[in-house]
């Protein structure tokens, strides 16, 4: 990577970075030595072997376990990461977590807790960590949608709602900032290998009396015609790249990441 896209002096926040997806782009971030808070469940000594790892970018790293399915944890997270950094200029909102039922045996308080923490956790965020960009006229907003954030898929009501509603939170903040140095933009990724999906896929071996290794088969050739995960790195790659200044002009858009899912 360039010279110019180094994030050294950017702090960041990326949600649910404890692991997958979220600790991808934490990585990408913290190699270009940006200081970055993490945030997600796990276990204590793994975190902080995580912490210690990702330091070696040359940013500062910190942590907090903020449970973004209450409201009010979510402005705490972005003011603990003012209090340590001194600064929010990088604010991923990545953490999400998926719940599969019919329609109309939705559990009520599932849908409730998908759409806190798939969409309004990412509204509130946004809205405690503007403030602070509009400071230094500088910030980069990335909302990790996914390929549910543009087409649907059955059983998936609450999380298909909250993904195409987080893609029109982007293009409304990506308005609103157009004028400034802060950008806002989401990417879509198709399936990636995370414990989010490992969840999916053992459920269908036991669904089908399959092997986990067909269910991958099966659950990749069912959407994803490369017939192949994408990476947590390649998520990372694309986050970092709309922190460089060649992303300075690139305001409301969705990235797929997808194997071309939603090409079809
Ligand atoms: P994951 O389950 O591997 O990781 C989720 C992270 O969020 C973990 O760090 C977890 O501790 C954290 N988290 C969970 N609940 C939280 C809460 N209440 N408060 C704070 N943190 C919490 O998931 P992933 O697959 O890496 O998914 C990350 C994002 O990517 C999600 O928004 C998901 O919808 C999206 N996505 C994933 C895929 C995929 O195939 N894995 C595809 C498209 C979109």
């Amino acid at each position: 990577m360039g010279k110019e896209m180094t994030l050294k002096g950017k702090s960041a926040i990326v949600t649910g970075s404890t692991s997958g997806i979220g600790l991808g782009i934490a990585r990408a971030l913290a190699a270009q030595g940006a200081s970055v808070m993490l945030n997600g469940f796990g276990d204590a000594a793994a975190i902080e072997a995580l912490r210690k790892e990702l330091a070696s970018g040359g940013g500062k790293i910190a942590y907090s376990a903020a449970d973004l399915t209450k409201p009010e944890a979510v402005a705490g997270l972005v003011e603990s990461c003012i209090k340590e950094f001194g600064t929010v200029d990088i604010l991923v909102n990545n953490a999400g977590m998926q719940h599969v039922a019919p329609v109309d045996k939705f559990p009520l308080e599932m849908w409730d807790k998908v759409i806190q923490l798939n969409l309004s956790s990412c509204f509130q965020a946004i809205r405690a960590a503007l403030p602070d960009m509009k400071k230094r006229n500088w910030g980069r907003i990335i909302n990790i949608a996914s390929a549910h954030g543009i087409v649907a898929s059955v059983e998936k009501a609450a999380y298909v709602a909250s993904k195409h509603g987080l893609i029109g939170l982007t293009k409304v903040v990506a308005l609103e900032t157009a004028k400034s140095g802060i950008t806002c933009n989401a990417i879509c990724p198709g399936w990636v290998l995370t414990p989010l999906v490992q969840k999916q896929i053992d459920a269908l071996a036991e669904r089908k009396g399959i092997s986990g290794e067909a269910a991958k088969i099966d659950l990749l050739s069912e959407k994803q015609p490369s017939h192949e995960f994408a990476t947590p790195e390649q998520i990372g790659g694309l986050a970092a790249f709309l922190c460089s200044p060649a992303a300075d002009q690139i305001r409301g858009s969705s990235f797929s990441i997808d194997g071309g899912w939603t090409a079809q």
